[in-house]
């Protein structure tokens, strides 16, 4: 029997490790199942390329509770330790057998999909327990080693019987975290940690119905049997390939990710990205409406496989932070503020790659279907539009594919709009002059007056749309939004009027018929009116500008987000 020190330069590590390393003890139990998994993945990777003769089989990871001795079992079949190998990467704190492993085998392993790099997970058992073993036989012919240490800095090192390949790891669960022995405690851990783990993992049995034998009767029972429960799905609908999936695999993911969400998503995008920076991931457009505040199903952030966060801010830019799905990349440095996060150069192009993927989606959406676009454009308005706001280069893009409803549901883009109306809707200043409602039913009276006119209305009812107008009126040319109930609408005409004002009234009056066949009764008649002061065809309420400042004011000055802050705009 062996026993030693174990070697750090810090005396006593293991307080600082309870104390700070990680604030959350729960996740104990997700570094070690990670270790395990990185175990059983470094063996499929040394027989894949021949350095392991061993047979791989099947291998899973298996958790199980002992309430009486008080104790957590996380028993794989992986690589295993010799002794010499667990004096070398579990009594170095801080140095990572993972990163030695990836280094070593630079080349074939980059993809195999090792998780651990920090060489300090291991240690986190000490956060939920006094004693910790390991039970570890290596899959080269050597004795198993066991290891014992009670969490101060001494540990024992003496051989074992085990026979069969793989560690397991025993952990003496302290008095004040016995929830850590609850079944309901564990499975609740392992449904948030480890769903979509590489390697099976299973936590006791469960009973599976089997079909009835032939000729049973209609009262026998249908037969059972135990089988593993395994928690947890090893190729989630992420990991493969865009094009092995079918719509349908999309939306069985979703009800994978999100149990409780009966609703369909609008559509999927599928990310996938090796280069500059690894990136892989499905993001969803939920079915939003005008409700913003179903904030409870995010974006779940993994790395290799393992759930790190549902907390993406920073990684993706926010108005994307309504999309659910999930997002997996070792790029993203973990347990790191997330001030730090949004200065980290790989996390800002992953946020501009991100973007960049949904809005080309978008606009394929829009191009190859554009009927089925237009039926989600209310569902999906509120995002784009926030997008347009907030970041520039989704504004460029968006607005190929960024659609303004009439109030008679026509959808125009921008341009399509431009074209529509420029001959119409064009005022002295040669601004073009958009006209909208925002709400159908109190505005309606000016809203047919409008439309007798031959104007197109547009029927922009979003919450942010004060900011969005401002938006398009400072970034495109000559353009001024103009309420349907505002004033300005009077001097919407500009070239039939210097004809028409030439006139006399009386050869007004005689040329009537003639006037009519020429222009369009409905400008003709629009000109005539606003010349005559006194019989304006509408009623003025309040000047767009006016009621703009005073709408500016109700949204909290400078503008608002969807969650109802300032953003920097
Ligand atoms: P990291 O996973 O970041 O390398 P850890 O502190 O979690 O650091 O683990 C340290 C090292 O201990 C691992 O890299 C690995 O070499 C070894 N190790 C831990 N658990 C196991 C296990 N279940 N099977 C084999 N080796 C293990
Ligand atoms: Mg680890």
């Amino acid at each position: 029997m062996a026993t030693g020190n174990i070697n750090v330069s810090v005396e006593n590590i293991f307080p600082l490790i309870k104390k700070f390393l990680y604030s959350d003890h729960e996740i104990f139990l997700r570094e070690l199942i990670s270790n395990a998994t990185d175990a059983t993945l470094k063996l499929k990777h040394l027989t894949n390329i021949g350095e392991a003769k061993i047979e791989y089989g099947n291998p899973i990871i298996e958790i199980k509770i002992d309430k009486d001795k008080k104790q957590l079992h996380i028993i794989d079949q992986g690589l295993g330790m010799t002794a010499e190998e667990v004096e070398k990467y579990i009594n170095q704190v801080a140095f990572s057998g993972a990163e030695e492993f990836l280094e070593k085998y630079k080349d074939s392993a980059k993809d195999s999909g090792i998780i651990g790099h920090f060489g300090l997970g291991f240690y986190s058992a000490f956060m939920v327990a006094d004693k910790v073993e390991i039970i570890t036989k290596s899959y080269k012919d050597e004795p198993a080693a066991h290891w014992t240490c009670d969490g101060s800095p001494s540990y024992t090192l003496e051989s074992h019987s085990k026979s069969e390949r793989g560690t397991e790891i025993i952990l003496h669960i302290n008095e004040e975290e016995t929830e850590f022995l609850e079944d309901s405690k564990i499975s609740e851990l392992l449904v948030k940690y480890n769903k979509f783990m590489p390697v099976p993992i299973k936590f006791g049995t469960k009973t599976e119905t089997l079909p009835k034998p032939e000729g049973a009767k209609e009262e026998d029972p249908a037969p059972t049997q135990e089988v593993d429960n395994i928690i947890n799905n090893p190729n989630p609908a992420w990991t493969k390939q865009p094009s092995e999936l079918k719509e349908e695999d999309y939306k069985g993911f979703y009800r994978e990710l999100y149990p409780m969400q009966f609703e369909e998503p609008l559509f999927n995008i599928h990310l996938n990205v090796d280069y500059p920076f690894n990136l892989t991931g499905i993001l969803y457009f939920p079915k939003l409406g005008q409700d913003m505040n179903m904030q409870k199903d995010r974006i779940q952030l993994y790395q290799n496989q393992v759930f790190v966060t549902d907390n993406v801010e920073g990684i993706v830019p926010e108005f994307l932070t309504m999309l659910r799905g999930v997002i997996d990349s070792p790029d993203i440095p973990l347990n790191v503020s997330r001030s730090y996060l949004q200065a980290d150069g790989a996390v800002k192009k992953i946020s501009s790659y991100i973007t960049r993927k949904v809005a080309d989606k978008l606009n394929s959406l829009f191009k190859n279907d554009r009927e089925d676009f237009q039926q989600k454009w209310n569902d999906i308005k509120v995002v784009i539009e926030y997008g347009m706001l907030s970041e520039d280069k989704f504004f460029e893009k968006a607005d190929k594919f960024a659609l303004y409803p009439t109030v008679d549901d026509t959808y125009f883009t921008f341009e399509e709009l431009r074209e529509k109306i420029k001959d119409n809707q064009t005022d002295k200043d040669d601004k073009l002059v958009i006209l909208y409602a925002s709400n159908k039913d109190e505005q309606h009276a000016y809203i047919n007056t409008a439309k007798e006119k031959g104007y197109e209305v547009l029927l922009l009812d979003s919450p942010i749309v004060s900011h969005l107008i401002q938006k398009l009126e400072t970034s495109k040319e000559n353009v001024t939004f103009v309420r349907v109930d505002a004033d300005h609408i009077n001097n919407l005409i500009k070239k039939d009027e210097e004809t028409i004002s030439k006139l006399t009234d009386e050869e007004k009056e005689t040329l009537k018929g003639d006037l009519e066949k020429v222009i369009p009764s409905d400008k003709y008649t629009v000109q005539l009116e606003a010349m005559d002061s006194n019989a304006s065809p509408f009623m003025i309420t309040q000047p767009e500008f006016m009621r703009r400042m005073k709408e500016m004011q109700q949204t909290g000055g400078g503008g608002m987000n969807m969650f109802g802050n300032m953003p920097e705009m």
